[in-house]
């Protein structure tokens, strides 16, 4: 029997599987996800225990010198799940492999000197709970029974079921995913509970933690690497069988995983914007149907490419049914406020709100680099007579640019909507928000929280916290304060604009809308108090702004649904988006042109499979690097993949240029 190992810090070409002898001592407790100590040509070298055989590849193999790593770091499914996305999104296995490696490990790579016996100097603790564990429940709802009668079955059955519990914030998810956790304990099964961002949730966190104490583990960017690895520790021991994280939990070496849960599945932040360019959501879908996971996608606003799966029964739909409270959505149409960033109606509603001593959230959706030509007037964005997305003006140039099919336009002087001269530049910071309330109302107390505001580690938790503890009335904010704060005095909830994310050019701008007002107006009368929400818009008969306004899911759904298959974007077809980036553009023309000419010729170009651009990206400009995307479509994604895949070995890419491939992109600036 011989071991498996991969090197750690090796250059590519040893980026290959070694075979070694493994020493008496070592047989027995020897497993897959060790990191051990290997010698190599006249040096000791770490690497990591990936599989066994029988035979070796080489006459003479050397024995194993020692394991560094008590307890295993990752498990045979990690390492399935690590290959399987270096295949499907295209990068190498070793930069998947990483993603296996709590840090501190990787960092004792770099070590000379490893304790002798190979201990990290301290035995596991037993807390290993054993017999009955009882976990304090409220009593479920009809609703929320009859949720987990859909679900609960799946956890006694081989093949892993996915399921898509899609309820209105406070119909009682969270519940059902307690419940569904505590049965998987119940039958000694682990689970993986996913949260996009762990700060902003803590909610959930603390919900979780108050139910399963010790036996739950904490995974996330913001742990020092000590208490991330003492995490990773217990779950590897089986001490803790439940792990909540960001996606990065994916990777958790849990015993007998039988439970995934997404909750907001409808978030970017599942999808990693580096290598490897893993979607969670995929991920989910794969672990589900390899390992017999149970997965659950959670959400209010259901991403459109999710929710279809649901109806055209490749998940299970689950509807926790909630009589909703009484809605105060108002929509205010500011095609007629001039300049003015706050209407009448939410000035009024301000006064008042201060007046009671209640809390007031302001939300704006700036995202500082873009500038669209909008209609004062009518309301529309200047847009791509391709693409159907919002042209995007690039300042340098005084033109109006398609990211997506690089179609350019000079700027317009009348609407082609409605033929006005109202034609403007869109484009208001929360800077001059906070000012004109600040000249309004004397007796606001204002809190500003957007990347400007917080670029310090955990500065938003302390104006959080700030505004929660009084010392501030208003919060003004980006798309940041959507997210899972929950202040009972919080009773008024104003959408500055609606509009900006609507204009953002991206396919999915009018989802990511309904989303964000989805989720803001949960924001207000959580609890006792009535809640009011002022959405301001130079669209109210949008489709997304209006059925968001109404809280009508299913209604957004089925025209959102008939643009994506006209137009041909996911869920009718796959995406896979090529970024070449560099210092110098000519360079980045001609490779780019080199790679769609190949392309081309390697791809039946059809209605069915299309190749857009090269364009300049929409952020046309990182750090110094121009950047040039390039757009594939096409109903049968591994027929892209391969393509992509021959172009990048067959055109060779100069060193001081860097190409990126991103299959099933989310974020496509
Ligand atoms: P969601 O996750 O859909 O927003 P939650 O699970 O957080 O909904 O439920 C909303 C509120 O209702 C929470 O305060 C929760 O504690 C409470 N709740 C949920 N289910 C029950 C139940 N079965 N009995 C009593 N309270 C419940
Ligand atoms: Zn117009
Ligand atoms: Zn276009």
């Amino acid at each position: 029997m011989f071991a498996q190992i991969i090197l750690a810090k090796a250059p590519p070409k040893l980026n290959k599987i070694f075979h070694y002898e493994i020493p008496e001592e070592l047989k027995a407790i020897l497993s897959i996800g060790h990191q051990v100590l290997v010698p190599f040509g006249n040096s000791k070298r770490v690497g990591y225990v990936v599989g066994f055989s029988q035979i070796s590849e080489v006459e003479k193999t050397k024995p194993i010198l020692q394991i560094i790593s008590k307890d295993p770091v990752f498990t045979s499914q990690g390492l399935k799940l690590v290959k399987w996305m270096s295949e499907y999104y295209q990068c190498f296995f070793m930069s998947a492999f990483r993603a296996l490696l709590p840090p501190s490990i990787k960092k004792k790579e770099g070590r000379k000197r490893f304790a002798v016996d190979g201990r990290d100097g301290r035995d596991a603790i037993n807390r290993v709970p054993t017999g009955e564990v009882t976990f304090c429940a409220p009593i479920s709802t009809t609703h929320q029974q009859n949720a987990l009668n859909q679900i609960l079955p799946s956890l006694d059955q081989q093949n892993g079921d996915r399921f898509l519990l899609h309820g209105i914030a406070g119909s009682g998810k969270t519940e059902v995913y307690l419940k569904v956790v505590e049965e998987a304990i119940a039958r000694n099964k682990g689970a993986i509970i996913l949260v996009p961002e762990i700060g902003l949730t803590s909610q959930i966190v603390k919900r979780f933690k108050e139910r399963f104490g010790s036996l739950i583990s904490e995974l996330h960017s913001g742990l020092k690497d000590k208490e991330y690895f003492e995490e990773w520790r217990k779950i590897s021991t089986g001490e803790s069988k439940i792990v909540l994280g960001t996606r990065v939990a994916l990777f958790a070496p849990v015993k007998n995983l039988k439970v995934l849960i997404l909750d907001e599945e409808q978030e970017p932040a599942y999808k990693q914007e580096q290598n490897p360019r893993y979607d969670a959501r995929k991920a989910a879908e794969y672990m589900s149907e390899k390992f017999g996971v149970v997965a659950i996608f959670g959400s209010a606003a259901p991403s459109v490419e999710t929710y279809y799966k649901a109806k055209t029964g490749k998940i299970k739909l689950v509807e926790l049914h909630f009589e909703p409270r009484p809605s105060y959505i108002e929509i205010v149409d500011m095609k007629n406020e001039k300049r003015k960033l706050l209407s009448p109606l939410l000035r009024q509603a301000i006064k008042e709100t201060l007046e009671k001593n209640e809390k007031i959230i302001l939300f704006i959706n700036r995202r500082g680099f873009f500038t669209f030509q909008t209609c004062r007037k009518c309301g529309n964005t200047v847009k791509c007579p391709n693409c159907a997305t919002s042209l995007t003006y690039h300042f340098k140039d005084n033109k109006l640019i398609c990211s997506y099919c690089g179609f350019t336009a000079g700027i317009n002087i009348i609407c082609p909507n409605c033929q006005s001269t109202s034609l403007a530049f869109l484009g208001s910071g929360t800077q001059r928000i906070e000012e004109e309330v600040g000249e309004i109302f004397h007796k606001a107390k204002i809190i500003r929280i957007d990347k400007d505001s917080v670029t310090k580690k955990g500065s938003h938790e302390k104006l959080f916290a700030a505004f929660t503890h009084g010392e501030a009335n208003v919060l003004i904010g980006t798309q940041m304060v959507t997210k899972g704060l929950d202040l009972a005095e919080v009773t008024l909830v104003g959408v500055v604009s609606a509009d900006s994310m609507l204009y953002i050019p991206d396919f999915r701008s009018s989802e990511r809308t309904f989303q964000q007002l989805t989720q803001v107006a949960g924001r207000a009368g959580r609890h006792n108090l009535p809640g009011r929400v002022i959405i301001q818009t130079l669209n109210p008969d949008h489709y997304a702004i209006k059925y968001a306004a109404a809280c009508d899911y299913k209604s957004f759904y089925e025209e959102e649904i008939q643009i994506r298959e006209s137009l041909s974007y996911p869920p009718f077809a796959s995406l896979i988006n090529i970024i070449i980036q560099g210092k110098e553009e000519e360079k980045i023309i001609k490779i780019s042109s080199d790679i769609k000419t190949f392309l081309e010729k390697r791809l039946t170009l059809s209605a069915d499979c299309k190749i857009l651009g090269p364009a300049k990206a929409t952020i046309e400009k990182i750090r110094g690097n121009f950047r040039w995307q390039i757009l594939l479509k096409g109903k049968n994604i591994a027929t892209l993949q391969t393509a992509v895949k021959e172009s990048l070995v067959k055109i060779i890419i100069p060193v001081d240029m860097r190409v990126s491939v991103d299959v099933d992109p989310v974020n496509m600036l």
